[in-house]
Protein backbone atom coordinates (compact mmCIF):
# COMPACT_ATOMS: atom_id res chain seq x y z
CA UNK A 1 0.00 0.00 0.00
CA UNK A 2 0.97 3.65 -0.61
CA UNK A 3 1.93 6.10 2.16
CA UNK A 4 2.51 9.20 0.48
CA UNK A 5 1.92 10.12 -3.06
CA UNK A 6 3.34 13.22 -4.93
CA UNK A 7 1.61 14.41 -7.61
CA UNK A 8 2.86 16.54 -9.88
CA UNK A 9 4.28 18.69 -6.99
CA UNK A 10 5.53 22.19 -7.98
CA UNK A 11 6.64 25.15 -5.73
CA UNK A 12 8.33 28.57 -6.49
CA UNK A 13 9.15 31.59 -4.25
CA UNK A 14 8.50 34.78 -5.68
CA UNK A 15 9.09 34.04 -9.50
CA UNK A 16 11.34 31.33 -9.32
CA UNK A 17 10.23 27.23 -9.79
CA UNK A 18 12.60 25.62 -7.33
CA UNK A 19 10.77 22.22 -7.56
CA UNK A 20 8.95 21.36 -11.07
CA UNK A 21 6.39 18.83 -11.14
CA UNK A 22 7.38 15.95 -9.07
CA UNK A 23 5.52 12.82 -9.16
CA UNK A 24 6.44 9.85 -6.45
CA UNK A 25 4.42 7.44 -4.87
CA UNK A 26 6.56 5.93 -1.69
CA UNK A 27 5.23 2.49 -0.44
CA UNK A 28 4.20 1.99 3.42
CA UNK A 29 7.63 0.85 5.07
CA UNK A 30 9.78 1.79 2.65
CA UNK A 31 13.30 3.87 2.91
CA UNK A 32 13.66 6.42 0.55
CA UNK A 33 16.32 9.00 0.63
CA UNK A 34 16.22 12.16 -1.52
CA UNK A 35 19.92 12.86 -2.56
CA UNK A 36 21.59 15.98 -4.77
CA UNK A 37 23.58 18.70 -4.63
CA UNK A 38 22.52 22.01 -2.38
CA UNK A 39 19.99 24.32 -3.81
CA UNK A 40 18.17 21.27 -5.63
CA UNK A 41 15.42 21.48 -3.19
CA UNK A 42 15.26 18.79 -1.19
CA UNK A 43 14.49 20.41 2.15
CA UNK A 44 11.85 22.17 0.20
CA UNK A 45 10.33 18.67 -0.78
CA UNK A 46 10.52 17.60 2.81
CA UNK A 47 8.82 20.60 4.08
CA UNK A 48 6.45 20.34 1.76
CA UNK A 49 5.75 16.72 2.63
CA UNK A 50 5.12 17.83 6.47
CA UNK A 51 3.38 20.49 5.59
CA UNK A 52 5.62 23.23 6.82
CA UNK A 53 5.58 24.73 3.28
CA UNK A 54 2.70 25.01 1.39
CA UNK A 55 2.70 23.57 -2.33
CA UNK A 56 2.13 26.33 -5.41
CA UNK A 57 0.91 23.48 -7.99
CA UNK A 58 0.04 19.37 -7.24
CA UNK A 59 -1.10 17.24 -4.33
CA UNK A 60 0.66 15.80 -1.39
CA UNK A 61 -1.44 12.65 -0.35
CA UNK A 62 -1.50 10.43 2.92
CA UNK A 63 -3.90 8.53 3.29
CA UNK A 64 -6.26 9.49 0.41
CA UNK A 65 -5.97 13.17 2.41
CA UNK A 66 -4.19 15.94 1.07
CA UNK A 67 -1.60 16.92 4.21
CA UNK A 68 -2.14 20.60 3.96
CA UNK A 69 -6.10 19.87 4.80
CA UNK A 70 -5.21 17.68 7.57
CA UNK A 71 -4.70 19.19 10.87
CA UNK A 72 -1.02 18.44 12.17
CA UNK A 73 -1.68 15.64 14.81
CA UNK A 74 -3.56 13.97 12.07
CA UNK A 75 -1.27 13.80 9.79
CA UNK A 76 0.89 11.29 11.09
CA UNK A 77 4.39 12.61 10.12
CA UNK A 78 7.77 13.72 12.83
CA UNK A 79 10.26 15.62 11.52
CA UNK A 80 14.06 15.15 12.73
CA UNK A 81 15.74 18.18 12.22
CA UNK A 82 19.86 19.10 11.40
CA UNK A 83 19.85 21.09 14.25
CA UNK A 84 18.42 19.23 17.24
CA UNK A 85 16.54 21.95 18.55
CA UNK A 86 17.00 20.52 22.67
CA UNK A 87 15.71 22.58 24.87
CA UNK A 88 18.88 23.18 27.22
CA UNK A 89 17.56 23.54 30.45
CA UNK A 90 15.20 20.54 30.50
CA UNK A 91 16.09 16.68 31.24
CA UNK A 92 15.86 14.52 28.37
CA UNK A 93 13.16 12.85 29.86
CA UNK A 94 11.19 16.27 29.28
CA UNK A 95 12.77 17.25 25.66
CA UNK A 96 11.66 13.64 24.18
CA UNK A 97 8.41 14.08 26.42
CA UNK A 98 7.81 17.50 25.20
CA UNK A 99 5.38 16.51 21.82
CA UNK A 100 3.39 14.42 24.20
CA UNK A 101 2.70 17.52 26.55
CA UNK A 102 1.77 19.83 23.69
CA UNK A 103 -0.87 17.05 22.96
CA UNK A 104 -1.74 16.80 27.19
CA UNK A 105 -1.51 13.09 26.87
CA UNK A 106 -1.63 11.33 30.54
CA UNK A 107 1.38 11.24 32.23
CA UNK A 108 1.31 7.12 32.54
CA UNK A 109 1.50 7.38 28.48
CA UNK A 110 4.06 9.76 28.56
CA UNK A 111 5.92 7.72 30.91
CA UNK A 112 5.64 4.56 29.27
CA UNK A 113 6.31 5.95 25.53
CA UNK A 114 9.67 7.83 26.48
CA UNK A 115 10.68 5.11 28.56
CA UNK A 116 10.29 3.00 25.29
CA UNK A 117 12.06 5.21 23.02
CA UNK A 118 14.72 5.85 25.68
CA UNK A 119 14.92 1.87 25.63
CA UNK A 120 15.11 1.61 22.06
CA UNK A 121 18.00 4.40 21.37
CA UNK A 122 19.84 3.33 24.55
CA UNK A 123 19.31 6.60 26.62
CA UNK A 124 17.87 5.33 29.49
CA UNK A 125 20.73 5.97 31.75
CA UNK A 126 20.17 9.33 30.63
CA UNK A 127 16.73 10.53 30.78
CA UNK A 128 17.48 13.24 34.14
CA UNK A 129 20.18 14.47 31.88
CA UNK A 130 20.42 17.45 30.77
CA UNK A 131 21.31 17.54 26.48
CA UNK A 132 24.73 19.95 26.82
CA UNK A 133 25.85 17.06 29.15
CA UNK A 134 25.67 13.94 26.15
CA UNK A 135 27.72 13.62 23.13
CA UNK A 136 26.58 14.97 19.68
CA UNK A 137 25.42 11.68 18.64
CA UNK A 138 23.67 11.07 22.11
CA UNK A 139 21.65 14.56 21.08
CA UNK A 140 21.27 13.17 17.45
CA UNK A 141 19.19 10.38 19.30
CA UNK A 142 16.98 12.93 22.07
CA UNK A 143 15.91 14.61 18.79
CA UNK A 144 14.86 10.95 17.14
CA UNK A 145 13.62 10.31 20.64
CA UNK A 146 11.20 13.27 20.35
CA UNK A 147 10.01 11.92 16.92
CA UNK A 148 9.57 7.91 18.26
CA UNK A 149 7.17 9.45 20.77
CA UNK A 150 4.50 10.52 18.38
CA UNK A 151 4.31 7.24 16.90
CA UNK A 152 4.29 8.45 13.46
CA UNK A 153 3.78 6.55 10.53
CA UNK A 154 6.05 8.72 8.48
CA UNK A 155 9.27 10.05 9.96
CA UNK A 156 10.80 12.62 7.80
CA UNK A 157 15.03 12.95 8.50
CA UNK A 158 16.59 16.19 6.97
CA UNK A 159 20.58 15.83 7.01
CA UNK A 160 19.79 14.33 10.76
CA UNK A 161 23.95 13.29 10.67
CA UNK A 162 25.32 16.22 8.93
CA UNK A 163 26.70 17.92 12.29
CA UNK A 164 28.88 14.40 13.29
CA UNK A 165 31.70 13.28 12.91
CA UNK A 166 32.34 10.31 10.07
CA UNK A 167 32.66 7.60 12.89
CA UNK A 168 29.17 8.49 14.53
CA UNK A 169 27.49 9.04 11.28
CA UNK A 170 28.49 5.78 10.53
CA UNK A 171 27.74 4.35 13.69
CA UNK A 172 24.46 6.44 13.45
CA UNK A 173 23.26 5.07 10.04
CA UNK A 174 23.62 1.14 11.11
CA UNK A 175 20.93 2.23 13.98
CA UNK A 176 18.72 4.54 12.06
CA UNK A 177 18.74 1.32 9.45
CA UNK A 178 18.06 -0.92 12.88
CA UNK A 179 15.46 1.99 13.98
CA UNK A 180 13.76 1.23 10.76
CA UNK A 181 13.48 -2.57 10.98
CA UNK A 182 12.23 -2.34 14.47
CA UNK A 183 9.30 0.06 13.78
CA UNK A 184 8.77 -0.82 9.96
CA UNK A 185 7.59 2.87 9.68
CA UNK A 186 8.16 4.54 6.02
CA UNK A 187 11.13 7.31 6.38
CA UNK A 188 12.07 9.68 4.27
CA UNK A 189 15.36 10.51 4.75
CA UNK A 190 17.44 14.03 2.88
CA UNK A 191 20.96 13.80 2.33
CA UNK A 192 23.52 15.24 0.46
CA UNK A 193 26.03 12.49 1.28
CA UNK A 194 26.10 9.65 -1.81
CA UNK A 195 27.21 7.14 1.23
CA UNK A 196 24.37 7.82 3.13
CA UNK A 197 21.81 6.96 0.56
CA UNK A 198 23.73 3.92 -0.96
CA UNK A 199 24.09 2.08 2.64
CA UNK A 200 20.62 3.03 3.66
CA UNK A 201 18.16 3.53 1.10
CA UNK A 202 15.33 1.21 -0.23
CA UNK A 203 14.88 3.35 -2.92
CA UNK A 204 16.58 6.64 -4.01
CA UNK A 205 15.48 9.41 -5.51
CA UNK A 206 18.32 11.85 -7.12
CA UNK A 207 17.27 15.19 -7.60
CA UNK A 208 18.64 17.90 -9.46
CA UNK A 209 17.40 21.27 -10.17
CA UNK A 210 13.97 20.99 -8.97
CA UNK A 211 13.19 17.82 -10.58
CA UNK A 212 13.89 14.14 -10.41
CA UNK A 213 16.49 13.15 -12.38
CA UNK A 214 16.80 9.28 -11.26
CA UNK A 215 14.72 6.59 -9.15
CA UNK A 216 15.93 2.97 -8.27
CA UNK A 217 17.50 0.92 -5.60
CA UNK A 218 21.28 1.64 -4.93
CA UNK A 219 21.98 -1.62 -6.53
CA UNK A 220 19.87 0.07 -9.62
CA UNK A 221 21.68 3.37 -9.61
CA UNK A 222 25.07 1.79 -8.76
CA UNK A 223 24.79 -0.04 -11.90
CA UNK A 224 23.52 2.76 -14.09
CA UNK A 225 26.28 5.11 -15.32
P1 LIG B 1 18.49 21.71 -0.72
O1 LIG B 1 17.77 21.26 0.50
O2 LIG B 1 18.56 20.68 -1.78
O3 LIG B 1 19.82 22.32 -0.44
P2 LIG B 1 16.49 23.81 -0.74
O4 LIG B 1 15.19 23.08 -0.80
O5 LIG B 1 16.93 24.32 0.57
O6 LIG B 1 17.62 22.89 -1.39
O7 LIG B 1 16.45 25.02 -1.75
C1 LIG B 1 16.04 24.88 -3.12
C2 LIG B 1 16.06 26.24 -3.79
O8 LIG B 1 15.02 27.06 -3.25
C3 LIG B 1 17.37 27.00 -3.60
O9 LIG B 1 17.63 27.69 -4.79
C4 LIG B 1 17.02 27.96 -2.48
O10 LIG B 1 17.80 29.13 -2.60
C5 LIG B 1 15.55 28.25 -2.73
N1 LIG B 1 14.81 28.58 -1.51
C6 LIG B 1 14.62 27.76 -0.45
N2 LIG B 1 13.87 28.36 0.49
C7 LIG B 1 13.57 29.60 0.02
C8 LIG B 1 12.83 30.71 0.52
N3 LIG B 1 12.21 30.64 1.71
N4 LIG B 1 12.74 31.80 -0.24
C9 LIG B 1 13.33 31.87 -1.45
N5 LIG B 1 14.05 30.86 -1.98
C10 LIG B 1 14.16 29.74 -1.26
P1 LIG C 1 12.53 18.34 36.52
O1 LIG C 1 12.98 18.92 35.20
O2 LIG C 1 11.52 19.19 37.24
O3 LIG C 1 13.66 17.85 37.37
P2 LIG C 1 12.04 15.86 35.17
O4 LIG C 1 12.22 16.38 33.81
O5 LIG C 1 13.09 15.05 35.80
O6 LIG C 1 11.65 17.06 36.15
O7 LIG C 1 10.69 15.02 35.23
C1 LIG C 1 9.45 15.58 34.79
C2 LIG C 1 8.36 14.51 34.78
O8 LIG C 1 8.79 13.37 34.09
C3 LIG C 1 7.98 14.03 36.18
O9 LIG C 1 6.58 13.93 36.20
C4 LIG C 1 8.62 12.68 36.32
O10 LIG C 1 7.78 11.82 37.07
C5 LIG C 1 8.70 12.20 34.92
N1 LIG C 1 9.92 11.39 34.71
C6 LIG C 1 11.19 11.84 34.65
N2 LIG C 1 12.06 10.85 34.43
C7 LIG C 1 11.33 9.73 34.32
C8 LIG C 1 11.64 8.37 34.07
N3 LIG C 1 12.88 7.93 33.90
N4 LIG C 1 10.64 7.48 34.02
C9 LIG C 1 9.38 7.90 34.20
N5 LIG C 1 9.01 9.16 34.44
C10 LIG C 1 9.97 10.07 34.50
Amino acid sequence: ASALTLANVSKSFVNTEVIKGVDLDIAQGEFVVFVGPSGCGKSTLLRMIAGLEDTTGGDIVIDGNRVNELPPVKRGIAMVFQSYALYPHMSVFENIAFPLRVEKLPQGEVDSRVNGAARVLQLESRLQQRPGTLSGGQRQRVAIGRAIVRQPKIFLFDEPLSNLDAALRSEMRVELMELHKRLGSTMIYVTHDQIEAMTMADRIVVLSAGEIEQVGSPLELYHRP
